[in-house]
Parts: C-alpha cells; structure tokens; sequence
C-alpha cells in the first residue's frame, strides 16, 4: 500500500510530534482535534520544533516552510476519509479511543490500517470495535517524538503479519527503530516506567524525600538523564495516572495501585509540564 495522507488524531504531546516526523519526511498530514485552540497549539508548537531543527543546520529554513504546509489542521473528522493510514493519540481513556476506532472504521477506507498510540491500552480490545481487527495496531511513539528514536509495534491478537509488516516498514521510513511487542497492559516501556515513578511519588508523599533530593538520585546515581519526577511532568501526571489505572485494573496486583498523591495533583488539575504545575512550576512563578 502507497501511504501518502497519513490521519493524526489529537493535537497534543505526542499527536503534534507524529504530526511532526510525518510532515518532515513528506507525508501529507490531516491533523484532528476537538477544538481549534488545541490545533493552534500544535502548529505553534511544530512550528518552534521546525525551527530548532533549522537552527542546528539538521534541516533548512525551506524544508521547514514545506513540513508546516504538509499539515492539515481541523475539528472536521470527514477528511479523514482521504488518509491512507492512521495514528489515533487522543487522550488516554479507553472510552474516548473507543469512540474514534467506532468512528474511524465508519469514515476510513477498509484497507486502511488504523493504529493507536495508546501507553497502555488493549490493542485487542481496540480491534474488536471495528470491523477490521486484523488492521488494527500499536505504533507507540516515545515523547519527543522527534528525537526519540523508539517505535512500540504492538500486535493486538488479530493483527494480521500484512498489518504489523507495514508499520514496521513505516516506522523504519519515519527513521525509527520499530520493536515488536504483544499486546499486553502497559506493553513492555510503560509496565517497567510508569510504576517506577508512581512509586518515586509514593518517596515524596512519604516524606522520604523532595521531588529536587529524588530526581538527583537517579541523576547523579543512575545516570538517568531527568530523574522520575521530572520526567513524570513531562509525559503528563494525568497520562501516569490512567496508565497506572490500566495496569492496576490488567494485572490485577496491587503493586500497581496508583499513588494517592498522583491521583490528587491530577485531581487539583497540576498535570505537569502542560498545565504549569506538577511537582514542578513552569509558569515561571
Ligand atoms: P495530551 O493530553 O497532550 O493530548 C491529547 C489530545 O487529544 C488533546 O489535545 C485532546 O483535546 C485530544 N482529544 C481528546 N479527545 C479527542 C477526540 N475525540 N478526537 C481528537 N482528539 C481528541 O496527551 P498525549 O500525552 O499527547 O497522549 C496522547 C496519547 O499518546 C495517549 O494515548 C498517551 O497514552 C500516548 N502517549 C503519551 C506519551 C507521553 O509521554 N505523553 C508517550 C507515548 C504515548
């Protein structure tokens, strides 16, 4: 299959990255949101991004210009019927990915493979909404999408080979280097991460430690580049937490419940990085 209009569904993090590395290599881009302020945020952020990109010489100012004009902003999802492939990363909730893989299998051609950037969701479950599981896939990017090299294949249990072939050739193309995986909670990334940092927030909660004194730790002891508070503000409280939630609720152990400090900074709607405050301000109070 010829890919050329690759569908982005969600406009954030991780939905403007993949925006991003599709638009650079030049695919064309409709990019899908539920607000048009969203939308504007992503292009302002690829834009930033692109920029970086030229001033450390790795693209030119041209290739800039053509990468933003490659992508297609807007709330219409009827466009979406033009996309020879498509990489959902709306919101984590599985009942919103839900939603769109009913939507997306009503509007998409049938050949078209439909994945999802899920953390944790069930690639399984996914499939079985639509009426071509055998199409349906993981792609997991990692955050920042253009500088990360890693791409999650995840097979769900219907993915067919034709399906999961195409990805990792995709994902090659994007200059990525595609990891095959089962569909399992929290695949392998997000099982082994995630509860590492929920249980560096449970040290904090405890007293054990600052979120300053824990981070160094596993900067200075463990050369982690960001330690796992730092980290957790970047990938979004409110994305820890419903992996948390999946792992808890797909394993069954209580090992995964999430942290009650987790739960109550996401209810205070300190979602890291994004919103300005996690355990961290970056609203420069
Ligand atoms: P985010 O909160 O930054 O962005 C999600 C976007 O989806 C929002 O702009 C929201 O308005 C939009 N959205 C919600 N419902 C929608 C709908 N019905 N149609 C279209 N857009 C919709 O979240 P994110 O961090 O970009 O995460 C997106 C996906 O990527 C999640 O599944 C997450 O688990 C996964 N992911 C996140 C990271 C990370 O580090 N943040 C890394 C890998 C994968």
């Amino acid at each position: 299959m010829d890919i050329k209009t690759v569908g982005v569904l969600g406009a954030g993090t991780m939905g403007n990255g993949i925006a991003h590395v599709f638009a650079k290599l030049g695919y064309k881009v409709v990019l899908r949101d539920v607000e048009q302020r969203f939308l504007d945020r992503a292009m302002d952020t690829i834009s930033k991004n692109l920029e970086r990109e030229v001033s450390k010489n790795k693209i030119t100012a041209e290739q800039r210009m053509q990468a933003l004009a490659q992508i297609a902003p807007g709330v219409d999802r009827g466009a979406l019927a033009a996309c020879d492939f498509v990489v959902e990363a709306a919101t984590e909730k599985f009942e919103i990915k839900a939603e769109l893989f009913r939507e997306l299998d009503r509007i998409c051609r049938p050949e078209i493979i439909l994945s999802s950037n899920t953390s944790s969701i069930s690639i399984t479950k996914l499939a079985a909404l639509t009426k071509r599981p055998d199409k349906v896939i993981g792609m997991h990017f990692f955050n920042p999408v253009p500088m990360m090299k890693l791409v999650e294949v995840i097979r769900g249990l219907a993915t067919s080979q034709e399906t999961f072939d195409v990805v990792v050739e995709l994902a090659k193309k994007l200059e990525k280097t595609p990891i095959e995986v089962n569909d399992f909670p929290g695949f392998v990334g997000n099982r082994v991460l995630i509860p590492m940092l929920n249980e560096a927030m449970y040290a904090v909660m405890e007293g054990v430690a600052t979120p300053e004194a824990v981070d160094e730790v596993f900067q200075l002891g463990m050369a982690h580049p960001m330690g796992p508070l730092t980290l957790a503000d970047f990938i979004g409280l409110d994305v820890c937490l419903e992996i948390m939630r999946v792992l808890h609720a797909g394993l069954g152990d209580s090992k995964y419940r999430p942290c009650p400090l987790l739960i109550k900074m996401v209810d205070a709607g300190w979602l890291g990085r994004k919103s300005g405050r996690g355990f961290y301000q970056y609203d420069g109070k």
